[in-house]
């Protein structure tokens, strides 16, 4: 499985002391020291996403108080942005939706937009090695979405504006799930969900914040593909993430 992702020799975590982690730990308003400590802060303007238009509230609320099948009928059905013009099939998402763990990429490909399921192509490959890589599994207790659910055209990077029409669609699946932790592939995942403009290398090794869902960041699955030096540093994010749900679970077990 590491041999497939391109780790080998074996890499293992190496045990660290409680509280210290190899990469940056500068303070910053969305990272978290305690990841079960995270707070609901008030969603930030973004610098990032594009401009709300009139309606946009409404929609949002409406959005909001949506259920599963409400969901993804609203997203099957979606016109709101340029995107809906040449897609084949929306991409809603899959997996388990009680899942602990949530993968957010950046949006669909031309094999995700033929078949209608996120990461089915080249990149989805290397994310299924990636997670067996931890022991998961796509499906069980893993749940993957995009911050975008059409594809954009040429695999180009979503636009502010159509990112910030699919973000309600995407916050309301991160609200139905309740996952522990958040993998944010890539920096569009990243930049979209923490609404702040960072390199990935600046925001592995913390963890962060969406509005009080603990989240981590690694590279985009297929970056990897093209970038095999930056493989081992994806391999120690996803240590890290690893840690970080452990942690996360002893805290939620014990007592008050
Ligand atoms: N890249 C993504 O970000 N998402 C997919 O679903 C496929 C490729």
């Amino acid at each position: 499985m590491l041999r497939e992702i391109g780790l080998t020799p074996i890499w293992r975590l190496r045990e660290r002391t409680p509280g210290t982690h190899a990469a940056s730990t500068v303070p910053e308003s969305a990272e978290v020291a305690d990841p079960s400590a995270v707070a609901s802060p008030a969603p930030p303007a973004s610098p990032v996403t594009g401009h709300p238009s009139p309606g946009d509230g409404d929609r949002r609320i409406a959005i909001m108080r949506m259920d599963w099948p409400l969901l993804k009928d609203a997203v099957a059905q979606c016109r709101d942005c340029p995107l809906h013009a040449r897609r084949r099939k929306t991409v809603f998402g899959v997996g388990d939706e009680n899942a602990d763990w949530m993968f957010v990429g950046e949006g669909p490909g031309a094999d995700e937009d033929a078949q209608g399921d996120p990461f089915v192509g080249q990149a989805g490959k290397l994310l299924d090695s990636m997670l067996a890589a931890i022991d998961l599994k796509r499906g069980e207790n893993v749940y993957i979405a995009n911050v975008v659910k059409c594809r954009p055209p040429g695999n180009r990077n979503p636009e502010p504006d159509e990112a910030q029409k699919c973000e309600p669609y995407l916050q309301r699946q991160i609200e139905l799930i309740r996952p522990k932790l958040i993998v944010a592939l890539g920096r569009v995942a990243a930049l979209n969900l923490l609404a702040r403009d960072a390199s990935i290398a600046s925001l592995r090794g913390r963890v962060l914040d969406y509005k009080g869902t603990p989240l981590v960041v690694t590279y985009h699955p297929a970056y990897l593909l093209r970038s095999l030096t930056e493989k081992s540093k994806a391999w120690e994010d996803l240590c890290f993430a690893v840690e970080t749900m452990q942690r996360l679970q002893a805290a939620a077990l014990a007592p008050n």
